[in-house]
């Protein structure tokens, strides 16, 4: 079952520069379809059947084209995981160009420093907030307008300030920031995602966890909001197809997601996912001297098994 629907299969372990999500390694399984290489990377703590949305999305690209392509490029915003000011140069000037950062928010506090610290290094930065559902409705509506008078007009927008809709449905006329929805997205699929302007001004989506090009654009069409793809912290190989997805949307979107590779400590890919100017090519990507990036027998097992239960799980359910 491995050869048949994930041949050249290999599972690769890549130290990060800063901790992200709480890990230092990230652990990914890459393998080679007809249609190119592609990656099956959903998180150690994702369950099997989440983890068969992923694996979806990873089989579409291995074994089918890519959609109809409208950009060669697409622009990427810096990402900057929850870290202290003095470190933040160091991590922006690895993504030379963006002009928009996104940065990872936990304490009001702590998170403001980052901001200062990055308008203080370039005060034209549009700034991106995430807070990954850790604010309740209230908190959020303070941190969120004592933000916008400490900094004024710098946030482009934030990103799911409370995990629940109704929550968000809450703070998003109490506050003159754009609110932005990622987790209200991909931990619902399937749900009604009509009227989602109550809710949110902007959509984030990932290539992966939303299941693939198809989903990702039925999934746009029907909220009907504007699109910003963005990376589940892929190698350039599930990257390349991240640009893919963004690059099929033909309006011109906003700075995507997608330069994470960065916080890897070093890129598998050729060509090279790195950011230029602000902009990273959409192109196909193969993997190159990756050996040393090789997981353990005992992580590579782990996979394996993953793998097969995930596929089986997929089969029963088209069977
Ligand atoms: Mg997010």
């Amino acid at each position: 079952m491995l050869e048949k629907y994930c041949p050249e299969l290999s599972i690769l372990q890549i130290p990060l520069r800063n901790k992200f999500r709480g890990i230092m390694v990230r652990e990914v399984a890459i393998f080679r379809g007809s249609a190119g290489w592609s990656e099956f990377s959903p998180f150690l703590e994702y369950d099997d059947a989440e983890s068969a949305v992923w694996m979806t999305a990873a089989l579409e690209a291995a074994h089918q084209p890519w959609p109809q392509l409208y950009h060669d490029r697409i622009a990427v915003n810096a990402t900057l995981p929850i870290v202290e000011p003095a470190q933040v140069r160091g991590i922006l000037d690895r993504f030379p160009g963006s002009a928009t950062v996104k940065i990872k928010v936990d304490d009001f506090e702590r998170g403001s420093l980052v901001v200062a610290e990055v308008l203080e290094i370039n005060p034209e930065m549009k700034i991106r907030l995430d807070v990954n559902g850790g604010w309740d409705a209230d908190q959020a509506i303070s941190n969120l307008l004592e933000y916008h008078l400490r900094f004024g007009k710098v946030f482009d927008y934030v990103e799911q300030p409370c995990v629940s809709l109704e929550e968000l449905a809450v703070v998003k006329p109490e506050v003159p920031i754009r609110i932005a929805a990622d987790e209200s997205i991909r931990k619902n699929l399937g749900a009604d995602f009509s009227n989602f302007s109550r809710f949110a001004d902007v959509a984030i989506l990932k290539w992966q966890p939303v299941g693939g090009f198809k989903a990702a654009k039925k999934i746009a069409d029907e909220i009907g909001l504007p699109v910003v793809i963005s990376s589940a912290l892929e190698t350039g190989i599930g990257i390349s197809h991240g640009l893919a997805l963004a690059a099929s949307f033909e309006e011109s979107s906003l700075a995507c997601g997608l330069g994470t590779v960065a916080l890897f400590e070093g890129d598998i890919c050729s060509p090279a996912t790195a950011v230029e100017d602000g902009y990273i090519e959409v192109k196909h990507r193969e993997p190159i001297d990756f050996e040393r990036y090789l997981a353990s027998p005992e992580r590579a097992e782990f996979w394996k098994q993953r793998i097969l239960r995930v596929l089986q799980l997929i089969e029963g359910r088209s069977a």
